[in-house]
């Protein structure tokens, strides 16, 4: 089977002013990377459609959601945070990078496809319950995960995030909820500072220091996953895929590689192969330095689609 690759031009549309690292040009590299990729021709491409407000509440508040819908500037920029902005297209693109996620899910579902990569910006793991955050407005990754929950009726969807940045939004939408397994790995301390004390449940958190190698980073998420992963067997594996681990990404300070990148879905894939058919869902959070990203993304979409 094939796998499908979301996408929506208001992704490259998305400003977020001079000298921001969340950038529009983020999307042309990893589109542009993905298009001449080995394996482009068993990649089907989908229109991502806009989330609708009932799928957004499912994992945040209703206010939240109206704020976000009256934010949007007609022109210029506005600052929803330190670092998260929104401009004339910034709504649009949040609703569809949602959405994306949100449709990548019934089609795994489905059994359209196999998998899929949604290639989205703005990002969504920091965007809590009432507050966007960290570049990100929709947890779009949450939103996928609660529709294949509620609209769906899983019972269990695992969550994999490996971007350098704790997935604080991911974790704020379902800590306490005994259906979602949600695994984190990050640069600890460093931004957003929270994950640093795994609570009890269902959630992975694994913090690592600033400089941790590919070597140390399979150690310790092999041993702090895989267990956990069998034992919850789920009926879907979402990724929230950021690239900022990567040794080249000034933003954080990992030293990772593609073949990182390429190690951690193949052993995420083993599991879901064993338990749920292969069934993954994928989409881009993090990943700043353009041309790491594009083959890091190249590298983690082929061992999904292999
Ligand atoms: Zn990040």
């Amino acid at each position: 089977m094939t796998l499908a690759w979301l996408d929506h031009p208001s992704f490259a549309l998305h400003e977020t002013g001079a000298g921001h690292p969340e950038r529009p040009g983020r999307h042309d590299a990893t589109a542009q990377a993905l298009a001449e990729a080995p394996f482009a021709d068993r990649v089907t491409r989908y229109d991502a459609p806009k989330a609708t407000r009932e799928q957004l509440e499912r994992v945040h508040d209703p206010r939240y959601v109206e704020h976000i819908h009256v934010g949007a500037p007609r022109s210029g920029l506005v600052q929803l945070d330190a670092d998260t902005v929104m401009g004339p297209h910034s709504l649009d693109a949040a609703l569809h990078a949602a959405g994306a996620v949100v449709k990548a899910v019934d089609l795994v579902l489905s059994a359209e496809v196999s998998s899929a990569f949604c290639n989205v910006r703005p990002p969504g793991h920091h965007a809590e319950r009432t507050r966007a955050m960290g570049f990100c407005l929709f947890a779009n990754v949450a939103v996928g995960a609660a529709h294949a929950l509620e609209a769906h009726g899983l019972a269990r969807v695992a969550i994999i995030d490996f971007d350098v940045h704790h997935g604080n939004g991911t974790q704020d939408a379902f800590e306490g909820d005994e259906r979602v397994l949600f695994c984190s790995s990050f640069q600890h301390p460093f931004y957003p500072f929270s994950g640093g004390d795994t609570p009890p449940g269902q959630i992975r958190n694994v913090p690592l220091p600033a400089g941790t190698s590919g070597a140390a980073y399979r150690a310790a998420v092999e041993s702090a996953w895989r267990e956990p992963l069998d034992a919850f067997r789920p009926e879907l594996v979402m990724f929230s895929a950021g690239f900022d681990g990567h040794a080249e990404d000034t933003i954080a300070s990992f030293a990772l590689v593609e073949d990182d990148f390429a190690w951690v879905t193949r052993m995420v894939k083993e599991v879901a192969d064993a338990h749920c058919d292969g069934r993954i869902v994928s989409a881009l959070e993090g990943g700043y330095a353009l041309e790491a990203l594009g083959r890091s993304v190249v590298a983690h979409v082929g061992s999904l689609i292999a």
